[in-house]
């Protein structure tokens, strides 16, 4: 559907032919940037260069934004029944479905992460979540509060109106998916800015968007540098609300930059989870899920358990079988081999970034005063430290700015529980990590973010609840 010279007919290293869409995408049309400037979008594994794309300047996000803000206001979206909302976004996750091998390949391609994963986890993710929301469409209720036999109030829950989405490279289609489909859910239009390390798959996405039945102007992206692109719209007058997914630093400057007309802001930034295992725990099953929780996606996950304590008593077992389990499933390769755990990390830039940090990337017998125990590093790399009791495991545990994930391991009920209580995090994760599910809230306290995604919680985000007094009495 990309007009001429917005798309290109590419064939990926497992050898799948797609048109690759090149432009931006602004009220339901395929446009080139107003500034004539691209994004180069290069292959992690090869360093190889697949395609430029169209870069967004602030004139192509002031247009994005005025066609979000239009068709906010058309009958064609404000009067849609919330019911044939929900069937727009059951069908855009049917034609996901549909084409979820390219999608897959386009991720794998432009992100480095192993195919397997963007196919069997990426792509349920997507579904999962689009699905999930639709369900929701028409179930986004408000309520009726009795004051007196003369005075009542009810609640309406109305869309918060146009909203800025920022997201990073980690997983390109599922963070869209998250944030489109409760916007979406609940009235919104959106202008939608991806990373710009992973410009490609999302543009195929749009096509998908288009053919599902969207009305034009109601879903906008706008591939473009954070600095410019991303700028220009979390300090948009006319944007309602920003969602955002990446860094703590970027966090603070949109916060920033929203503050102009206090925008509504969603968050979800930076981790450094720990994951806590007991002298009694199952330790073969900590291992594997300590393994899974720093070694998956690169390592590139926000939740990510990247500090692990262990009670002393099996420190050394632990650590033992923590790199065994490394050796044997860690597997780093192409990441269209099927054989793969782990492909490349996204860029060469993040690749270098974790190596400032050292070499081997599991350490043990850290100290809470180290780097590697405070800042995220984001790649497979993982620092170690013992504990002796309960207590002192809270207080590391908690050692940090970071509130994201934890993990506790025992087959003590009531000292998992009692832990899951005790530690500062938006999740916990009782004998297992980064277990992630739509319908479950995810985010994160203290300067992991603000605000819930996925779940209902998530809806909450993207509506304001309306109060309407009602008086029946016709004198003071
Ligand atoms: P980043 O903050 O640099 O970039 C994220 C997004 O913000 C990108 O789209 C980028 O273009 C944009 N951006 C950058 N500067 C901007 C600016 N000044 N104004 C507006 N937008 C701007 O993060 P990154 O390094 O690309 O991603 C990795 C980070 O994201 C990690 O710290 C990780 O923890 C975090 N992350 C968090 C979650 C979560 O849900 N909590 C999920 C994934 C990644």
């Amino acid at each position: 559907m990309a007009v001429d010279g917005l798309s290109v007919q590419l064939t990926a290293p497992n050898g799948r032919s797609y048109t690759q869409p090149t432009g931006l995408y602004i009220n339901g049309q395929w446009v080139k940037s107003d500034g004539g400037v691209t994004l180069a979008s290069t292959d992690p594994a090869t360093e190889k260069h697949i395609v430029s794309v169209q870069s967004g300047s602030k004139s192509d996000i002031d247009k994005a934004v005025a066609a979000a803000r239009a068709a906010l206001k058309a009958p064609a979206w404000k009067s849609l029944q919330s019911s044939d909302r929900g069937r727009l976004l059951y069908r855009l996750a049917d034609l996901v479905d549909e084409h979820r091998e390219t999608l897959a390949t386009i991720e794998t391609w432009d992100n480095g992460k192993p195919y397997t994963v963007a196919l069997n986890e990426d792509m349920a993710e997507v579904t999962g979540t689009l699905r999930y929301y639709a369900g929701f469409s028409d179930k986004v209720f408000g309520q009726v509060m009795e004051l007196s036999p003369d005075k009542f109030a009810y609640t309406v829950r109305e869309p918060v109106g146009v909203c800025g989405q920022i997201i990073p490279w980690n997983y390109p289609l599922s963070m869209a998916a998250w944030k489109l489909g409760p916007a979406l859910a609940c009235g919104n239009t959106v202008v939608l800015k991806p990373a710009e390390q992973t410009p490609l798959s999302i543009l195929y996405f749009v096509n998908l968007i288009a053919e599902a039945g969207f009305p034009p102007g109601v879903v906008n992206i706008i591939n473009g540098r954070g600095s410019e692109a991303g700028a220009a719209l979390a300090s948009h007058p006319d944007v309602d609300k920003i969602a955002f997914t990446g860094s703590t630093a970027t966090a603070r400057e949109i916060m920033r930059m929203a503050a102009g007309t206090l925008k509504n802001l969603t968050l979800e930034t930076g981790g450094k989870s720990p994951l806590i295992v007991f002298d009694d725990a199952e330790l073969d099953n900590a291992v594997e899920w300590a393994h899974l929780g720093i070694m998956s996606n690169q390592g590139q996950i926000c939740t990510a358990t990247s500090r692990i304590l262990v009670q002393e008593g099996v420190y050394r077992r632990f650590v033992d079988a923590f790199k065994q389990q490394i050796r044997e499933v860690s597997r780093v390769g192409d990441p269209f081999d099927e054989a793969t755990y782990q492909g490349p990390q996204v860029t060469r830039a993040q690749h270098e970034r974790i190596l400032q940090y050292i070499d081997p990337t599991v350490f043990t017998d850290v100290t809470p005063g180290m780097r590697i125990f405070q800042e995220e590093v984001f790649g497979p790399f993982v620092a170690i430290m013992p504990f002796r009791t309960e207590e002192e495991a809270v207080e590391l545990a908690n050692g940090t700015q970071y509130g994201l994930g934890s993990a506790v391991f025992t087959t003590n009920l009531t000292r998992a529980h009692r832990v899951a209580r005790a530690v500062e995090s938006g999740m916990v994760w009782i004998n297992s990590s980064n277990d992630c599910d739509w319908r479950i809230p995810f985010g994160g306290v203290k300067q992991s973010g603000i605000g819930r995604e996925l779940g209902e919680a998530g809806l909450e985000a993207y509506s304001n609840v309306k109060a309407i007094h009602v008086n029946m009495k016709s004198k003071l």
